[in-house]
């Protein structure tokens, strides 16, 4: 659907019941594609929306990438074959997983494994690399630029860090419209039914919240996120609102059960966390180290917990 003039979020579905919402920037000069999801995406979905507008894909010019997560980059290769003139741009920050699927399992999906006794399944590596083909970025971004896409008509790049380093979001300022990708994470990532199917997945808390407040302090009437249901209006202050709001609850979740144990594991944590602020399937729980790791380090950095190994060399963390 076209959410505003000229920009459309197109529906882009993937595990049985997950969605992922990509953008679709059509300028008189410029026409601009926010995202690709994963490798099935293009053909099952972005492809046909553009050919109902009249565009061919070998029409695209740029392809921004939000940010470094298999949903968001793994028809990248699929859109270049596509497209190859268009120009791929991410930011700097993201660029190293953006382009190179190890590099990504290795260092985002993995980084739970060795340090808190986690392991992740093999069917989950044998899916990734079925379904994330990438492609070298043109350009890399830090947010502050201006891409024209028509005579009248340009769109700004914000960083909009938390959910990763390097995370983007495009706002519109003839509409007020933002591209906000996953800056803020709600009290869940939802499926397609808008059902909880997973933990929001913040990993850096402080950038994070800095990046709810910046979004707070804009002129947004209309947002749509990747996962979640376009807000509108006032809709918009109460996701960010909750979005923090929720950040701020696993960590007194986090405080509360330092008080009730001598010492506690992230498998501990993510069992006492989700039982009291989890509403999607257990099977999903895991994914809560992402956010429990975030205000963890917070914790720590300001001397409220204290970490140290267990026997297995585990990290564990007790009442400072
Ligand atoms: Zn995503």
């Amino acid at each position: 659907m076209e959410i505003v003039q000229g920009i459309h979020r197109i529906p882009c579905i993937f595990d049985g019941n997950r969605v992922m919402f990509v953008h679709l920037l059509v300028g008189t000069k410029k026409i601009m594609l926010v995202d690709t999801c994963l490798a099935h995406n293009p053909e099952q979905e972005i492809f046909p929306y553009m050919q109902q507008l009249g565009i061919q894909p070998c029409q695209i010019n740029y392809v921004l990438i939000s940010h470094s997560d298999s949903d968001h980059v793994g028809g990248n290769r699929i859109v270049k074959d596509h497209a190859p003139n268009s120009m791929f741009m991410c930011h700097k920050l993201d660029r190293p997983w953006v382009e190179d699927v190890t590099a990504l399992l290795e260092g985002r999906y993995k980084q739970f494994d060795r340090p808190h006794g986690m392991s992740t399944p093999d069917s989950f590596v044998h899916q990734l690399y079925h379904d994330v083909k990438t492609c070298p970025m043109d350009m890399t971004l830090e947010g502050g630029e201006q891409i024209w896409l028509s005579e009248d008509w340009y769109v700004d790049v914000l960083h909009t860090p938390g959910h990763t380093w390097g995370h983007l979001s495009v706002y519109d300022p003839r509409s007020h419209a933002l591209i906000a990708g996953e800056a803020a994470l709600w009290n869940a990532i939802l499926d397609k039914d808008w059902q909880p199917c997973m933990a929001p997945t913040y990993c850096y808390a402080d950038t994070y919240l800095a990046t709810i407040q910046r979004l707070l302090a804009m002129s947004i009437d209309v947002y749509s996120p990747s996962h979640w249901p376009l807000q509108m209006g006032k809709e918009v202050h109460d996701f960010l609102y909750e979005s923090r709001n929720y950040c701020l609850r696993v960590e007194e979740e986090l405080l509360n059960l330092s008080q009730r144990t001598e010492s506690f594991t992230m498998l501990q944590a993510i069992d006492e966390i989700c039982g009291l602020l989890g509403t999607w399937s257990p099977v999903a729980n895991n994914a809560m180290a992402y956010p429990i790791n975030a205000n963890i380090a917070r914790l720590v950095q300001r001397g409220q917990l204290e970490q140290s190994h267990n026997d297995q060399g585990h990290f564990i963390w007790r009442r400072a």
